[in-house]
């Protein structure tokens, strides 16, 4: 048998992560040696007895063989938090494709010198009606922010300085003004103790709903029967799912067990993370991106030695070393941010599922509109599926309008706004309510589309559409097919065949022309530039400050604006035409979401929908918030195209400062996969490549990017092209001539 040989760190912490050392598997112990387990090894000149773990194995020595030691023997005591960590990471660098180190270091928390982390709370010194009182002075003076500090103090008498400071978007300078005046007092403790103390009476008592107790029964059936699963939580916005998940958490942790919540940051608002605090106390810890690395250190100690139970954020917080993690609960699935966009490109969905198994914990999924993978895995019975369809309170689902800017042309309208937006913004004006506009550019890829019959310039061989280049051609992201751009639209012969440029700046120029007294904030990418910012311009809005948003996609999630009564999306079609085969599913998404925020109040809300497409099934679905229609229709496209999540999808993008390096590379990597495809036949089941092309953003930071997509229905073989591309192109690899993995990309390249 042929020598094996395996990588181990010793000492893992996380200073020694870039340097694991290579030992020989002796033949007896091969059986027992696989990655993340404890092993004792020689050290140094020495040889000192040390204690380390597998990393990696193979059948490669890295030195002279003969330079290379014997693993000593292998402890199996209990299974550490470290091994497990090691084996995710060795499941993330297999399935994603990225090098160990990248994925050791996506697993391990950063060690770094702890300072002693102050914990700041901040107390009433009034009741609750002197601070509803004084709340409501403030709010007549415009002084909001500290109207917001007193309502909030008026409900929790003692709550986080960290959730009033970040959440509730109030400067320093603000929390020192209200302890002057002696409306509370801020303290610092070394540790805390019950952050959040409500005020009397002030806890609202809930009786779950039939639909709520019977998710909530079925997990906890399951568990403790042995068998958790996947479950999916199909409900919009407000249809109890948080309750769900608190309800599940709060017996896990009777059990003695812990939860991760994964939110997306962007929709982890205030009042959710309030509810967390007010059910678990000081037992539950957030994780978000304006932590240091320190302070993500100490959570993961903390997580660790079990002080605490429950912990919150973002994709990263999937690797908190909880010893007997119970549940892992991803809301709203269907985000992007759920994708990590460096190796390893890894899916927080599925890799939850892959850390359950490791644990024997249930996994939560919820969303309004769920992805496509979680619908599909439900329907195949791989997640058990739970609807919740009504909606708490009185919130009523908005009226939505869809408006046929083909018309509008027809008519002489060349504005972006159509005549009923505009009709509908001016009785807001004068109400005194709110409007959002909504234009949804990211990805934006220059589709071409006739202004008079909605036709969308598309690849014959991909279904996606065509982006414009600079050259006067078209062109196809997936497969490179490129055709000249025409004057004319060749189904209805219009001359109006536009590429589509419009931005948020020119829309709140157009405000300006046509309704000069409105008070307008804009926000996307260029005006946000930081977190603060961000918050700052919601904060804004949601005091009343402007009668109407511009913005993004940002715009759509999180906060809640009970004066708005009216969205208007400006060009659904944008996102209807990226060069993506999940064109279809985001804008349903996006519509869906949109829509959702009109008329959260006591209100009635209005949307507007224009578009080239109206009678566009993603778009007909999205105004009927019929999910189901719109799945029905979207699997289809999926499988006729064989597209995520009937078939996989892995893409190979090559970088080189080199551009016909690159090139040649990419060409070789896919003559490689054509050969080793046309080999084994399976039945005439082939993997179809798909490429190379350059990538649609053909140059980054003076790196040329070329691009290969692989098809297959079997995920195992894609992992098998990627491992036997990786052995290839290992020695090609260089400075500036990379080669990197995606499956199931989220974008386009
Ligand atoms: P989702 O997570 O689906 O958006 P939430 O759990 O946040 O829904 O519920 C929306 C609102 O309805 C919250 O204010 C919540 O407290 C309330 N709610 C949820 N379930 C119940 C219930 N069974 N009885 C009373 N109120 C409820
Ligand atoms: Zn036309
Ligand atoms: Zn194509």
């Amino acid at each position: 048998m042929a020598e094996r040989y395996a990588d181990i760190i010793v000492d893992i912490s996380h200073e020694k992560v870039d340097r694991p050392f290579q030992y020989r598997i002796p033949p007896e112990l091969s059986a027992a040696v696989y990655p993340g387990v404890r092993v004792h090894v020689p050290f140094g000149i020495g040889n000192r007895d040390k204690v380390g773990y597998v990393v990696d194995v193979s059948d490669r020595a890295a030195y002279p063989a003969e330079k290379i030691k014997d693993i000593a023997a292998v402890d199996d005591k209990a299974v550490s938090v470290q091994s497990r960590q090691i084996r995710i990471a060795y499941w993330l660098k297999r399935q994603y494709g990225s090098t160990m180190i990248a994925a050791l270091k996506t697993v391990l928390p950063v060690k770094q010198k702890l300072r002693q982390l102050e914990q700041k709370k901040v107390t009433a010194c009034l009741t609750a009606e002197e601070l509803l009182e004084a709340a409501r002075e403030c709010g007549e003076r415009r002084q909001t922010a500290k109207a917001r500090v007193l309502c909030a103090l008026s409900e929790d008498g003692t709550l986080p300085y960290e959730l009033i400071r970040r959440k509730l978007n109030v400067a320093p300078a603000t929390m020192q003004a209200l302890e002057k005046q002696g409306f509370l007092r801020i303290e610092t403790e070394s540790i805390y103790r019950n952050p959040v103390k409500p005020m009397a009476g002030t806890e609202k008592k809930i009786v779950l709903s039939e639909a709520q107790r019977t998710v909530i029964e079925d997990v906890l059936r399951d568990y403790r029967a042995g068998k958790p699963q996947t479950y999916l939580l199909h409900g919009v916005t407000g249809s109890g799912k948080t309750e769900v998940y608190l309800g599940i958490i709060e017996q896990m942790i009777a059990m003695g067990k812990q939860a991760i919540v994964l939110i997306p940051e962007i929709a982890l608002t205030y009042q959710t993370l309030l509810r967390f605090y007010r059910r678990f106390g000081d037992r539950v810890s957030v994780m978000n991106s304006t932590l240091s690395q320190g302070e993500k250190y100490d959570q993961m100690r903390r997580a660790a030695a079990g002080d605490i139970d429950v912990i919150i954020g973002p994709r990263s917080a999937l690797f908190t070393p909880f010893p007997a993690l119970g549940v892992i609960v991803v809301d709203e699935e269907h985000e992007g941010s759920y994708k990590s966009e460096s190796a390893p490109k890894y899916h927080a969905r599925e890799t939850a599922i892959q850390i359950a198994s490791m644990h024997g914990a249930a996994v939560v999924l919820g969303s309004a509109t769920p992805s496509m993978e979680a619908y599909w895995r439900a329907q195949q019975g791989e997640y058990r599926l739970y609807e919740m369809r009504a909606r708490h309170g009185s919130s009523r689902l908005p009226d939505v309008h869809i408006v046929d800017l083909r018309e509008e042309l027809r008519h002489g309208n060349r504005s972006v706004f159509s005549g009923m937006l505009r009709e509908l913004m001016k009785r807001r004006l004068a109400a005194g309510e709110q409007t959002m506009l909504f234009l949804n550019r990211r990805g934006y890829a220059g589709f071409v589309s006739c202004r008079a019959c909605g036709h969308v310039m598309k690849c014959p061989h991909c279904d996606v559409s065509l982006s414009e280049h600079g050259n006067g051609m078209l062109v196809c992201h997936y497969c490179g097919y490129e055709e000249r751009r025409r004057a004319n639209c060749p189904v209805c012969g219009s001359k109006y065949l536009l590429g589509f440029k419009a931005g948020t700046e020119q829309i709140v120029e157009a405000l300006r022309g046509e309704f000069p007294e409105a008070r307008v904030l804009r926000m996307d990418a260029d005006t946000t530039r930081t977190r603060e910012s961000y918050e700052k311009i919601l904060a804004a809005f949601a005091d009343g400050r402007a009668d109407i948003l511009v913005g993004t996609q940002m715009i759509v999630k999180g906060h809640d604006f009970p004066n708005v009564t009216l969205v208007g999306i400006l060009a659904a079609d944008l996102s209807l035409n990226r060069s993506d085969y999940r064109a279809s599913e985001r804008t349903f998404q996006l519509l869906t979401q949109a829509a959702g925020r009109a008329g959260r109040g006591d209100k009635p809300g209005e949307v507007v929908i224009q578009t080239y497409q109206p009678e566009h099934y993603s778009i007909v679905h999205a105004a009927m918030q019929d999910y189901q229609g719109f799945y029905e229709e979207e699997i289809l496209y999926r499988e006729l195209m064989q597209y995520p999540p009937i078939a996989h999808m892995l893409a190979v993008l090559v970088t080189s400062a080199d551009d016909a390096a690159g090139a040649a590379l990419c060409a070789q990597l896919a003559a490689l996969v054509k050969d080793r495809t046309d080999e084994d036949g399976r039945g005439g089941q082939k993997s179809q490549v798909i490429g190379p092309v350059p990538a649609s953003i053909a140059k980054i930071n003076d790196l040329y990017r070329h691009v290969l997509y692989v098809k297959d229905a079997d995920y195992e073989r894609l992992v098998e092209i990627k491992d036997m591309l990786e052995l290839y192109s290992r020695e090609k690899e260089r400075k500036n001539l990379t080669v990197q993995y995606d499956f199931d990309p989220m974008n386009t390249y």
